[in-house]
Protein backbone atom coordinates (compact mmCIF):
# COMPACT_ATOMS: atom_id res chain seq x y z
CA UNK A 1 0.00 0.00 0.00
CA UNK A 2 1.49 3.83 -0.32
CA UNK A 3 1.41 6.33 2.07
CA UNK A 4 -1.61 8.16 0.58
CA UNK A 5 -3.87 4.48 1.14
CA UNK A 6 -2.14 4.02 4.63
CA UNK A 7 -4.09 7.72 5.29
CA UNK A 8 -7.02 7.14 4.04
CA UNK A 9 -7.70 3.31 5.29
CA UNK A 10 -6.06 4.01 8.52
CA UNK A 11 -8.87 3.53 10.39
CA UNK A 12 -9.50 0.17 8.83
CA UNK A 13 -6.11 -0.69 9.71
CA UNK A 14 -6.25 -0.14 13.55
CA UNK A 15 -9.29 -2.82 14.08
CA UNK A 16 -6.69 -5.45 15.00
CA UNK A 17 -9.71 -7.87 12.87
CA UNK A 18 -9.10 -5.97 10.03
CA UNK A 19 -5.07 -4.41 10.02
CA UNK A 20 -3.22 -4.38 6.39
CA UNK A 21 -3.56 -7.85 5.83
CA UNK A 22 -7.20 -7.47 6.08
CA UNK A 23 -6.99 -4.11 3.95
CA UNK A 24 -5.18 -5.94 1.09
CA UNK A 25 -7.92 -8.08 0.69
CA UNK A 26 -10.52 -5.24 0.49
CA UNK A 27 -7.98 -4.14 -2.04
CA UNK A 28 -7.86 -7.16 -3.78
CA UNK A 29 -11.49 -7.73 -4.10
CA UNK A 30 -13.84 -7.79 -7.11
CA UNK A 31 -17.77 -6.87 -5.72
CA UNK A 32 -20.48 -7.17 -8.47
CA UNK A 33 -23.16 -5.07 -7.19
CA UNK A 34 -26.26 -6.00 -9.06
CA UNK A 35 -28.75 -2.72 -9.08
CA UNK A 36 -27.71 1.13 -8.53
CA UNK A 37 -31.01 2.20 -7.05
CA UNK A 38 -31.83 2.37 -3.16
CA UNK A 39 -29.88 -0.21 -1.65
CA UNK A 40 -27.22 -0.13 -4.58
CA UNK A 41 -26.47 3.17 -3.53
CA UNK A 42 -25.72 2.77 -0.16
CA UNK A 43 -23.71 -0.96 -0.35
CA UNK A 44 -21.96 0.73 -3.48
CA UNK A 45 -20.88 3.97 -1.76
CA UNK A 46 -19.26 2.18 1.57
CA UNK A 47 -17.56 -0.51 -0.95
CA UNK A 48 -16.16 2.24 -2.78
CA UNK A 49 -15.01 4.43 0.21
CA UNK A 50 -13.55 1.03 2.17
CA UNK A 51 -11.29 0.77 -0.24
CA UNK A 52 -12.93 -2.85 -2.52
CA UNK A 53 -10.41 -2.26 -5.41
CA UNK A 54 -12.99 -3.62 -8.17
CA UNK A 55 -16.58 -3.25 -8.21
CA UNK A 56 -18.96 -4.01 -11.25
CA UNK A 57 -22.34 -2.28 -10.93
CA UNK A 58 -25.18 -2.78 -13.42
CA UNK A 59 -28.34 -1.02 -14.07
CA UNK A 60 -30.16 -0.77 -17.31
CA UNK A 61 -32.29 1.96 -16.29
CA UNK A 62 -31.93 5.89 -16.13
CA UNK A 63 -32.25 7.77 -13.24
CA UNK A 64 -35.63 9.92 -12.78
CA UNK A 65 -37.18 12.74 -11.02
CA UNK A 66 -38.56 10.14 -8.19
CA UNK A 67 -35.89 8.13 -7.44
CA UNK A 68 -33.78 11.08 -5.54
CA UNK A 69 -35.73 10.85 -2.24
CA UNK A 70 -33.45 7.34 -1.41
CA UNK A 71 -30.99 6.76 -4.39
CA UNK A 72 -27.94 8.66 -3.03
CA UNK A 73 -25.56 8.02 -5.87
CA UNK A 74 -27.68 10.28 -8.08
CA UNK A 75 -28.18 13.86 -8.12
CA UNK A 76 -30.00 16.24 -9.82
CA UNK A 77 -27.45 16.70 -12.80
CA UNK A 78 -27.75 12.82 -12.87
CA UNK A 79 -31.54 13.02 -14.29
CA UNK A 80 -31.71 11.00 -17.62
CA UNK A 81 -28.75 9.31 -16.85
CA UNK A 82 -27.94 5.53 -17.12
CA UNK A 83 -27.74 4.67 -13.36
CA UNK A 84 -24.49 2.70 -13.48
CA UNK A 85 -22.79 5.71 -15.00
CA UNK A 86 -24.47 7.98 -13.04
CA UNK A 87 -22.91 5.50 -9.95
CA UNK A 88 -19.74 5.02 -11.67
CA UNK A 89 -18.98 9.12 -11.50
CA UNK A 90 -20.54 9.22 -8.11
CA UNK A 91 -18.42 6.42 -6.56
CA UNK A 92 -15.12 7.49 -8.55
CA UNK A 93 -15.44 11.32 -6.63
CA UNK A 94 -15.56 9.34 -3.36
CA UNK A 95 -12.41 7.01 -4.20
CA UNK A 96 -10.72 7.60 -7.01
CA UNK A 97 -8.20 4.95 -6.44
CA UNK A 98 -10.53 1.89 -7.02
CA UNK A 99 -11.68 0.36 -10.16
CA UNK A 100 -15.43 0.88 -11.49
CA UNK A 101 -16.96 -0.77 -14.37
CA UNK A 102 -20.85 0.49 -15.39
CA UNK A 103 -22.76 -2.41 -17.32
CA UNK A 104 -25.42 -0.19 -18.87
CA UNK A 105 -26.95 -3.16 -20.49
CA UNK A 106 -29.99 -5.07 -19.58
CA UNK A 107 -28.88 -8.50 -18.23
CA UNK A 108 -29.72 -11.55 -19.81
CA UNK A 109 -28.69 -14.80 -17.49
CA UNK A 110 -25.48 -15.40 -19.68
CA UNK A 111 -23.70 -11.95 -19.32
CA UNK A 112 -25.07 -12.03 -15.13
CA UNK A 113 -23.03 -15.18 -15.12
CA UNK A 114 -20.00 -13.79 -16.88
CA UNK A 115 -20.19 -11.08 -14.83
CA UNK A 116 -20.29 -13.44 -11.86
CA UNK A 117 -17.55 -15.14 -12.99
CA UNK A 118 -15.11 -12.34 -12.60
CA UNK A 119 -16.15 -11.35 -9.12
CA UNK A 120 -15.59 -13.02 -5.49
CA UNK A 121 -19.09 -11.80 -4.17
CA UNK A 122 -22.21 -10.51 -5.64
CA UNK A 123 -24.61 -8.09 -4.31
CA UNK A 124 -28.17 -8.23 -4.84
CA UNK A 125 -29.67 -4.84 -5.29
CA UNK A 126 -32.43 -5.72 -7.78
CA UNK A 127 -35.90 -4.72 -7.19
CA UNK A 128 -37.16 -8.12 -8.97
CA UNK A 129 -38.17 -11.86 -8.59
CA UNK A 130 -36.55 -12.36 -11.32
CA UNK A 131 -33.78 -11.05 -11.32
CA UNK A 132 -33.46 -12.70 -7.60
CA UNK A 133 -34.21 -16.25 -8.58
CA UNK A 134 -31.46 -15.96 -11.33
CA UNK A 135 -28.62 -14.37 -9.03
CA UNK A 136 -29.04 -17.11 -6.95
CA UNK A 137 -28.96 -20.32 -9.46
CA UNK A 138 -25.87 -18.69 -10.76
CA UNK A 139 -24.03 -17.77 -7.26
CA UNK A 140 -24.95 -21.64 -6.27
CA UNK A 141 -23.74 -22.70 -10.01
CA UNK A 142 -20.53 -20.72 -9.32
CA UNK A 143 -20.11 -21.67 -5.95
CA UNK A 144 -19.91 -17.63 -4.95
CA UNK A 145 -21.12 -15.79 -1.93
CA UNK A 146 -24.71 -14.03 -2.41
CA UNK A 147 -25.49 -10.95 -0.12
CA UNK A 148 -29.22 -10.80 -0.91
CA UNK A 149 -31.24 -7.68 0.24
CA UNK A 150 -35.05 -6.15 -0.28
CA UNK A 151 -36.80 -3.25 1.04
CA UNK A 152 -40.16 -1.89 0.54
CA UNK A 153 -42.51 0.41 2.10
CA UNK A 154 -41.24 0.00 6.07
CA UNK A 155 -39.61 -3.40 6.08
CA UNK A 156 -36.55 -4.68 4.94
CA UNK A 157 -34.77 -8.07 4.92
CA UNK A 158 -31.04 -9.29 4.61
CA UNK A 159 -29.21 -12.59 4.11
CA UNK A 160 -26.24 -14.16 3.44
CA UNK A 161 -25.83 -17.32 1.07
CA UNK A 162 -22.70 -19.10 0.74
CA UNK A 163 -22.77 -21.34 -1.22
CA UNK A 164 -18.52 -21.96 -0.93
CA UNK A 165 -20.42 -24.23 1.97
CA UNK A 166 -22.63 -27.57 1.11
CA UNK A 167 -24.78 -26.61 4.36
CA UNK A 168 -25.93 -23.05 3.09
CA UNK A 169 -29.55 -22.48 1.87
CA UNK A 170 -30.67 -20.41 -0.75
CA UNK A 171 -32.57 -18.04 -1.74
CA UNK A 172 -35.47 -20.53 -3.52
CA UNK A 173 -35.27 -22.54 0.00
CA UNK A 174 -36.05 -19.00 1.46
CA UNK A 175 -38.58 -18.13 -0.89
CA UNK A 176 -39.75 -21.10 -3.29
CA UNK A 177 -40.79 -19.78 -6.43
CA UNK A 178 -44.45 -20.65 -7.09
CA UNK A 179 -44.47 -18.84 -10.62
CA UNK A 180 -47.17 -16.25 -9.50
CA UNK A 181 -46.41 -12.80 -9.58
CA UNK A 182 -45.92 -11.59 -6.02
CA UNK A 183 -44.36 -8.54 -6.98
CA UNK A 184 -44.30 -5.32 -4.76
CA UNK A 185 -42.87 -2.50 -6.00
CA UNK A 186 -41.62 0.80 -4.40
CA UNK A 187 -43.38 2.69 -7.69
CA UNK A 188 -46.62 1.32 -6.27
CA UNK A 189 -46.16 0.56 -2.57
CA UNK A 190 -43.84 3.64 -1.86
CA UNK A 191 -40.29 3.22 0.23
CA UNK A 192 -39.17 4.62 3.33
CA UNK A 193 -35.92 5.95 2.22
CA UNK A 194 -33.61 5.83 5.29
CA UNK A 195 -34.28 2.35 5.22
CA UNK A 196 -32.75 1.33 1.97
CA UNK A 197 -29.87 2.92 3.39
CA UNK A 198 -29.80 0.75 6.52
CA UNK A 199 -30.59 -2.25 4.17
CA UNK A 200 -27.93 -1.46 1.68
CA UNK A 201 -25.32 -0.97 4.15
CA UNK A 202 -26.16 -4.07 5.78
CA UNK A 203 -25.53 -5.71 2.58
CA UNK A 204 -21.94 -3.68 2.41
CA UNK A 205 -21.18 -5.12 5.66
CA UNK A 206 -21.94 -8.33 5.23
CA UNK A 207 -19.88 -8.54 1.98
CA UNK A 208 -16.78 -7.25 3.68
CA UNK A 209 -17.29 -9.43 6.58
CA UNK A 210 -16.91 -12.09 4.23
CA UNK A 211 -13.98 -10.80 2.18
CA UNK A 212 -12.42 -10.19 5.18
CA UNK A 213 -13.39 -13.62 7.37
CA UNK A 214 -14.36 -12.04 10.11
CA UNK A 215 -17.28 -12.20 12.73
CA UNK A 216 -20.24 -13.79 11.93
CA UNK A 217 -22.39 -13.85 8.64
CA UNK A 218 -25.88 -13.89 8.19
CA UNK A 219 -25.78 -17.75 6.25
CA UNK A 220 -28.95 -19.38 7.41
CA UNK A 221 -30.15 -16.62 9.33
CA UNK A 222 -32.88 -13.67 7.87
CA UNK A 223 -32.34 -10.25 9.38
CA UNK A 224 -35.73 -8.84 9.24
CA UNK A 225 -35.82 -4.92 10.02
CA UNK A 226 -39.59 -3.30 10.96
CA UNK A 227 -39.14 0.72 10.48
CA UNK A 228 -41.69 1.90 11.52
CA UNK A 229 -41.05 -0.34 14.96
CA UNK A 230 -37.30 -0.37 14.95
CA UNK A 231 -37.94 -3.69 15.37
CA UNK A 232 -34.67 -6.32 14.10
CA UNK A 233 -35.58 -9.97 13.53
CA UNK A 234 -33.08 -12.72 12.73
CA UNK A 235 -35.03 -16.10 11.68
CA UNK A 236 -33.28 -18.94 11.12
CA UNK A 237 -33.07 -20.17 7.35
CA UNK A 238 -32.82 -23.82 7.29
CA UNK A 239 -32.17 -25.85 3.92
CA UNK A 240 -34.90 -27.11 1.77
CA UNK A 241 -34.32 -30.95 1.26
CA UNK A 242 -36.74 -30.55 -2.00
CA UNK A 243 -35.21 -27.38 -3.10
CA UNK A 244 -35.24 -27.17 -6.68
CA UNK A 245 -31.71 -25.27 -6.75
CA UNK A 246 -29.52 -26.63 -3.92
CA UNK A 247 -30.86 -29.81 -3.21
CA UNK A 248 -29.97 -31.71 -6.25
ZN1 LIG B 1 -32.16 -24.01 -1.89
Amino acid sequence: MRDNQLIRYSRHILLPEIDYEGQLKLINSHVLIVGAGGLGSAASIYLAASGIGNITICDFDNVDLSNLQRQILHTDKSLGINKALSAKSTLNLINSEIKIVAIEKKLDIKSMESLAKEADLIIDCSDNFLTRYSLNNIAFNLKKPLVSGAAIQFDGQVSVFDFRKNDSPCYQCLFPDSGEDKELRCSDHGVFSPLVGIIGSTQAAEAMKLILEIGKPLVGRLLILEAKEMNWKSLKILKDPQCKVCSN
